[in-house]
């Protein structure tokens, strides 16, 4: 069997954040974007993908059409592991994390989608398998800098029925106002988002002393500075975890080895895809890191995030940010409930996107 087509697909879907629309990075937030990938073979199999965009997705998509598909068109799908291998060497020379990773993730992505469909068998099934149908998952609030809002976010969150949240807030009256709606037998997790020195972290955490985070989620700024964010986690007294920032396991085992992080967060959408995020599993593992993944997705990369999960025999969290998208690409398969949400059981990724909704969204 080989490659025979591909095609790169970026949807920008709005979505109502139930609050003032958020920022990102300095721009605001309006639609949800994600970059899809398309991959079809002779055999008729089609298998899909998905690379972390945010903003990124002009970029991504370039990187993927002009560097990332022509070297493997005419390959065989079959041969995951080879065929990853081969496109990291040819293509580490612009960049081991970012766009062009990015959209090696979704090749892997797809790759694994095409093997579950040829084997007829679900990926947490190719992955080893697993006896659960159903995994936990956390309410990922985007940020809102209000008191008032990060109340409101917390109250829909419970509403829905999820038992752990995370904050994205950096001011310290919305997080306060959070931890008191959510309670204290909620776990209750905040991300940074990178914006500090170890310094400044470090002072910053004896204001969240008495909240008793689960974890504190990138605090330190560059995010390659792990020194800096071992320092955050020796003397600010709260656990941490990072990762998303990472962009193979080798960048995990200079973040495991500085003594950084009590959680790994691989991101499946960025670090290379499965095959990638599996071997950072592996490391994690045998330093006892607990992994719970970055997974802000709305496809592939979210069924992709559920399958690793499924198969790691451990109860990882599944991140679900809790936005509303004018569409999902799944309909209610993997929308969470009483926060958890079903594992696919269909062949491959398990699931296939809505061809109507990718074709309204599509630029
Ligand atoms: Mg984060």
């Amino acid at each position: 069997m080989l490659i025979t087509h591909a095609e790169a697909i970026l949807l920008q879907v709005p979505f109502d954040h139930k609050s003032p629309q958020p920022a990102l990075y300095g721009r605001s937030w309006k639609t949800f974007d994600t970059l899809l990938l398309r991959l079809e073979t002779d055999g008729g199999i089609v298998g899909w993908g998905e690379a972390f965009v945010f903003h990124a997705g002009a970029v991504t998509k370039s990187a993927l059409e002009h560097l990332v598909i022509p070297n493997m068109l005419g390959r065989d799908p079959s041969q995951i592991v080879p065929l990853m291998n081969d496109l990291q060497r040819r293509l580490h020379l612009y960049g081991r994390s970012g766009p062009v990773a990015c959209a090696l993730s979704a090749v892997d992505i797809a790759l694994w989608d095409i093997n579950g469909k040829m084997a007829g068998m679900p990926l947490f099934r190719m992955l080893g398998g697993s006896t659960r149908t159903h995994l936990p998952a956390y309410a990922s609030i985007l940020r809102t800098a209000e008191a008032s809002q990060a109340t409101k976010s917390v109250e829909l969150a419970l509403k829905r029925g999820f038992r752990s949240i995370k904050l994205h807030e950096i001011d310290l009256d919305p997080i306060n106002a959070a931890r008191e709606a959510a309670g204290y037998e909620i776990p209750l997790m905040l991300d940074l988002d990178a914006p500090m020195s170890a310094n400044e972290s470090i002072e910053f955490c004896r204001h969240l002393a008495e909240l008793e985070l689960f974890w504190l989620e990138e605090p330190v700024w560059p995010p390659e500075n792990y020194d800096g964010i071992a320092d955050v986690r020796t003397n600010g007294g709260i656990p941490i975890a990072a990762g998303e920032n990472a962009g193979s396991a080798m960048d995990f085992k200079h973040l495991i080895a500085a003594e950084a992080i009590d959680f790994a967060q691989p991101s499946v959408g960025k670090v290379g895809g499965i095959t990638e995020m599996r071997k950072v599993m592996a490391l994690a593992s045998a330093y006892n890191v607990t992994v719970h993944p970055h997974s802000p997705y709305l496809g592939p990369a979210l069924l992709a995030t559920l399958h690793v999960n499924a198969a790691a025999g451990e109860d990882m969290l599944v991140e679900h940010l809790l936005i509303e998208p004018e569409a999902t690409l799944y309909g209610a398969a993997v929308r969470p409930f009483n926060g958890s949400v079903a594992v696919p059981q269909g062949p491959g990724l398990g699931l296939e996107p809505d061809m109507a909704v990718i074709e309204r969204f599509a630029v």
